[in-house]
């Protein structure tokens, strides 16, 4: 039996913050505002990660309230998620993923997001699929004010 969870997230961009995404510090003239590193698939992740096992959402483990998230690296997230899912005898089958950004180009970074993703959820890199879009303009994310991310997580028991 395989189940599925979905997860969203999104984090205003501000100068001066670092870009982090996937566990990737992304060089660029602004960054994700939040308590932890503001990494924004990261959090998608770790939502999918958790509704797939109908464990809550990623506030609830992780509170922003928490001085110890302060600054903490988002993988530390996933590997937290990855655990209670092996808890119960659940281990993620395949992830995917869609970052909606304007700038910058993420396509380039993917490969090494990847290999950290894969590296924090002990899940092999093909199994874990990313794809990167602009929102054409339009909102706050065409602005260049914010980034989003959707994700979707397939897990099956053991
Ligand atoms: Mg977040």
């Amino acid at each position: 039996m395989n189940y599925s969870g979905i997860g969203y997230d999104l984090h205003r961009l501000q100068p001066g913050r670092k870009l982090m995404i996937g566990g990737v510090e992304i060089p660029f003239d602004k960054g994700s505002l939040g308590h932890s590193d503001g990494d924004v698939l990261c959090h998608a992740l770790c939502d999918a990660l958790l509704g797939a096992a109908s464990l809550g959402d990623i506030g609830s483990h992780f509170p922003d309230t928490d001085p110890k998230w302060k600054g903490a690296s988002s993988l530390l997230f996933l590997q937290h998620a990855r655990k209670l899912l092996s808890d119960r005898k659940m281990r993620v089958i395949h992830v995917d993923a869609v970052v909606i950004c304007e700038r910058p180009k993420l396509g380039p970074h993917f490969p090494a997001m990847r290999a950290a993703l894969a590296n924090a959820l002990e899940l092999a890199s093909d199994h874990i699929s990313l794809k990167a879009k602009t929102n054409e303009g339009c909102g706050e994310i065409g602005r260049g004010e914010a980034i989003a991310c959707h994700a979707i997580a397939t897990v099956g028991i053991h």
